[in-house]
């Protein structure tokens, strides 16, 4: 792919106000915890068996290193192993393995989580140690193994943190680095130190002053870090715009082939926790709302929690909007869930409900006049409400004047369809990040996007197999 300036975007609807004020609830206390492990679970390692005691933050299982990427996970509560063969819905939608245990309340701390007493005595590669060990992922939504980001990686001087949080409903971040904001400079810091980078930057959106003032009394003291906004756009917070807008930099595949490391706030406080604690990722902080839950709230919960037990906690889903859709994650790049329940994973951010596919039924004897103003009404764009009235392409090509990655989606669309993969590889198939903007801004409402992350997913599985061979 060439290089090219990472810096289209379009404002969209936030909708935050719901949950952004409101201070994150602490709910540790589920009966049990489901620790996802993978579809099959035969690529783990599994340190516990039912009827195992476990104590918090104790190692229960390790990905084999040559079957993936190699993740470490601990128990996120004190108690009993239930069993270890339970398939619980992952946020992907697909049936994970899990590891059950039943909570005994007690939290009783495992004798593995042991503070780092000085900082100054560890090089980078114990604080790469540390990071893995402790299961610190991307939790913006990645899930990447963020040591992997950080091994091995020469001349880089700057780590990004991102806290543009541009998915619209979720606030997790935004909740993050207000009442988490020391934690959040701390693990920068401490990134930092694990890059050799000289310099920090944390980047927020464009108009969240509390959490800016904040940040920069938070910094005062370290002149090598700067809080830099961007404009209230999405998709403002893809890795590949957060370097091009603050640095000027592009780069290919990764940021560090530019000197960056970028990694979210949530992110940093997991590192912060993980260094100066030595608790690993046992929690964290997840948004739950939507027009579709009674009571939106935030919630500081333990990962293996599972969604229902949110759900009943905001009040419930709402019954009078008929047939509602619940996504893990935001509307824009969520994955829709065909049932309730699902696990909540280290790297969710949020569940969304939001209602589901809805026609516009003429009401009988409705005067012309008002008929035409309520079909214009509903076919305003609000692709969040998922409106079930697909029509054919009209090569408006909104889409493409807006994919921020420079992509041709109608034509990317057709040939997933299709199933093209000379045609996939030609339009920079594997480029797509999912970011929705297509479907987003399509007059036809089509599902653009849908269409390309199935053809992305035939194409990397095709390549793979092709590789194996
Ligand atoms: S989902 Fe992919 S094709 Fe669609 S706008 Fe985003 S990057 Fe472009
Ligand atoms: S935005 Fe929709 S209607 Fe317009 S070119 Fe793209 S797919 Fe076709």
């Amino acid at each position: 792919m060439k290089l090219f300036k990472a810096n289209k975007g379009l404002h969209i609807p936030g909708h935050k106000n719901d949950t952004s004020v409101l201070h994150s609830e602490k709910f540790v206390t589920p009966d049990f915890v489901f620790i996802p492990l993978s579809i099959k679970g035969s690529d783990f390692e599994i340190y516990v068996k039912p009827g195992d005691k476990v104590k918090l933050g104790q190692k229960i299982a390790r990905r084999v290193e040559a079957k993936g990427l190699p993740i470490v996970k601990h128990a996120t509560v004190s108690g009993e192993v239930v069993s270890i063969t339970d398939k619980k819905t992952h946020r992907t939608g697909l049936p994970f393995v899990c590891i059950k245990i039943k909570n005994d309340f007690l939290d009783t701390l495992s004798d593995e989580c042991k503070p780092v007493e000085n900082l100054d005595t560890l090089d980078n590669t114990k604080l790469w140690d540390i990071m893995s060990e402790s299961g610190v992922v991307g939790l913006g939504g990645a899930g990447f193994p963020t040591y992997l980001k950080y091994k091995d990686k020469a001349d880089i001087d700057t780590v990004i943190l991102n806290g543009a949080e541009c998915e619209p409903y979720v606030t997790s971040d935004y909740r993050v680095m207000l009442e988490e904001t020391d934690r959040v400079v701390d693990g920068l810091v401490i990134m930092m130190k694990a890059a050799s980078a000289n310099n920090g930057i944390i980047v927020i959106k464009k108009g969240k002053k509390e959490v800016f003032t904040k940040l920069v009394e938070a910094t005062s003291k370290h002149e090598n870090i700067k809080v830099i906004e961007l404009p209230d756009e999405y998709p403002a917070g893809w890795e590949r715009q957060v370097v091009y807008r603050t640095l000027k930099r592009s780069y290919k595949q990764y940021p560090n082939e530019c000197g960056v490391i970028v990694n979210n706030v949530s992110t940093a406080v997991a590192v912060s926790k993980a260094v100066r604690d030595g608790r690993p990722v046992i929690d964290r902080i997840l948004t739950v709302t939507g027009e579709g839950i009674l009571h939106p709230k935030n919630y500081l919960v333990r990962i293996g929690t599972l969604s229902t037990d949110l759900i009943k906690l905001s009040g419930g889903l709402a019954t009078d909007l008929g047939d509602l859709r619940i996504i893990a994650g935001g509307p824009m790049t969520g994955v829709a869930q065909k049932q309730e329940e699902f696990v909540i994973t280290r790297a969710l951010n949020g569940i969304v409900v939001l209602p589901g596919f809805h026609t516009y039924q003429i009401p009988h004897g409705q005067p012309v006049g008002e008929v035409l103003l309520n079909v214009l009404h509903f076919t305003e764009h609000d692709h969040f409400h998922f409106e079930k009235d697909e029509q054919a392409c009209v090569r408006c090509g909104n889409c493409v004047r807006h994919c921020p990655a420079g992509l041709q989606p109608t034509l990317l669309r057709f040939a997933s369809l299709n199933k093209n993969e000379e045609l996939l590889v030609k339009l920079d198939v594997t480029e797509c990040i999912n970011c929705g903007t297509c479907a987003y801004v399509c007059p036809s409402h089509i599902s653009v996007n849908d269409a390309i992350k199935k053809g992305k997913a035939y194409f990397l599985v095709r390549n793979k197999n092709k590789i194996k061979k």
